[in-house]
Parts: C-alpha cells; structure tokens; sequence
C-alpha cells in the first residue's frame, strides 16, 4: 500500500506517490485542463494513471488518494464548493474521480490546498515535531493554514484560515475580497512588485538614483525578487522597498502569532529563496512587536521557511 497526493492547480496538476515519511517516491506534473468540471476530473485521472503506471502499481494498492485544490473544500464529503480559478462548484471530486480511476470512495480524501501544504509541512517539513503550526503561503495572493495537534483548523463552512483577507491598513487599498486594506494587498509578491515600481516612478521623478530599472530590464521585468537583487548591491531606493516591504509583512505575521501562538511559523512560496534576507529582519521587527516579547527568546514562535518547495501540496494531499 502507499498513498497518493495530487496538488490540483489552476494552471498546473502536480502529483506524487509519497511514502509514509512524506518522501516523493514517483512525481507528475502536467498542465491542468480546465475548459470544464469533467475535464478537471480527467486532469486527475491522467495524473493518478501515470503515477501507477510508472510505480507498476494497480488502484487496489492505494491507501490514500488526496486532492488539494484552491478554493472553499469540503474534505468530509469530498464536495468542492467553490474554486475562483477552476471550473468547480458544488463539484463531488471524490465520486467522480473514485468512478474514473476505480479507487474506493472511502480512500478519496480532498482539501483545500493551502491546507493540504501546512499539513504537508507539518508532517513532513518545516513544522515536523511541532504541535501548533503555522503556514504562510507568499505568492499572487496570502494563503495559510493552522494545524494544531494533527488537525487542520478550517472553521465552520471550512472557510476559516483567510489569513490574507485580514486588514492590517484601515481603509487601505481595495482588495478582491470587497474589503480595504487586507494584508494580501500589502505583503504578496504581487504587492512587493507593485512597491517596487511605484518606488522606481519616483526615483525617476524625483531623479534619485536606483539600479532598479537597470535590473527589471535585464529580467525582463520588475519582479519580487528586483527590490532584493538592488538592495544586494546597496541600492538605497530599493532598502526603502523592503523595509516597507517587510513592515507590512511583520505586522500581519504578529497579528498571526498573537492569535495562534503558533510553535513555528513557516513562511512558503518563491520569496523563500531570499532566506536569510528576508527572515532575519522580519524576526527582528516581529518579536519586537508581539504580545509576548518579554518571555525568554527560547519560548517565541520560530519563523522558518518551509522546506517542502511546491511539493508540500501533494506531499500534504497524500497525508490526509
Ligand atoms: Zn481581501
């Protein structure tokens, strides 16, 4: 028996048969097709029947079969209710892939997938041996999940854990959600690529220098990772960029430790390349600003990097 995680994206299905330790033993990864429900369903299909395939493997040796998939999941009856980048609604994962791959229905688990990461983390990763973890998730939105003792915490309609649409700027930037000022606005990628042009415009205006510009050109363009490469070479415009960056980020993460008081904190997605650049000065400014900064630093919340990379998805998804 071994078990199989799919993390179902919008725009790529990744997979993987994993062993009980959380180790990626076969891997997929091919483009979702999402012209349609059915053809999402067929996107999985195609992923499980590779996997086994090249494992040599029959359905029958499945233990688990998880799905991750972005959106509001309903993992006790393996309903996706809603997914803002996929064609699912009220969509029974569970019945229709348990029909086309011939995997028992009771085998058949699903998440949402920023849940499924954390628990892939926690078993696996960043938060392996902690009994509170929190995971944040950096990348064109905020995501995050919470486990405590095993258990992922969704809340009721399992629509809990939004820690991207929480303000941390009263009446600030309108956000997708209907809201102002919701954290995603000021500490996704896409907010730090946002900064970092705004903060170019006005270097040029102002006709301070910057070797931003000169950095975006040679990528291609301005990027998460252009404010970090400049402030390498000691570019003062773009230190300015990710301290504001980086206080916007140590606000929502103290808001996130004073309500969960998490064991460790990782933080995922492509910024986790920065490391310690950006780790350390985001420590810095949170444990100066949270509730409990007066016990001994020994007892504070360890922020991390997740290890897990892209896989933590899939890897989480097999664990359910
Ligand atoms: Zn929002």
């Amino acid at each position: 028996m071994f078990n199989l995680g799919i993390d179902l994206g919008g725009t790529n299905t990744a997979a993987g048969i994993i062993s009980a330790s959380g180790e990626v033993l076969y891997k997929y990864k091919e483009k979702t097709d999402t012209r349609s429900e059915e053809s999402v369903i067929g996107s999985l299909a195609a992923a499980v029947r590779s996997l086994l395939n090249e494992a040599g493997a029959d359905a029958s040796e499945i233990g688990t079969l998880g799905v991750a998939c972005p959106g509001t999941v309903d993992g006790e009856r393996g309903i996706v209710e809603y997914s803002a980048n996929l064609p699912l609604l009220g969509t029974n994962v569970a019945r229709m892939l348990s029909e086309a791959v011939g995997v028992d229905i009771s085998r058949i688990k699903t998440a949402n997938d920023a849940d499924a990461a954390a628990l892939g983390e926690y078993r696996a990763g960043a938060g392996a041996g902690a009994r509170d973890f929190l995971m944040i998730t950096i990348g064109t939105g905020i995501g995050g999940g919470y486990i405590s003792d095993g258990k992922i915490l969704t809340g009721k309609n399992r629509a809990g854990g939004e820690f991207g649409h929480t303000v941390i700027v009263y009446d600030g930037e309108a956000c997708g959600c209907g809201r102002r000022g919701c954290a995603e606005r000021y500490c996704s990628a896409k907010a730090l690529e946002r900064m970092t042009k705004a903060k170019i415009a006005e270097c040029e205006a102002s006709g301070k220098k910057t070797v931003m510009p000169e950095l975006a050109a040679a990528e291609g363009k301005v990027s998460a990772r252009t404010a970090f490469r400049a402030a390498d070479a000691g570019d003062g415009a773009a230190k300015e960029v990710l301290d504001s960056y980086i206080a916007y980020l140590s606000c929502a993460l103290t808001n996130y430790i004073n309500i969960f008081q998490p064991e460790v904190l990782a933080i995922g997605g492509g910024i986790c390349n920065e490391g310690e650049r950006l780790l350390a000065p985001l420590r810095e400014r949170v444990y100066a600003e949270m509730y409990n900064k007066r016990q001994s630093p020994e007892r504070y919340t360890r922020i991390c990097c997740a290890e897990l990379g892209g896989g933590a998805g899939a890897i989480g998804a097999a664990m359910l």
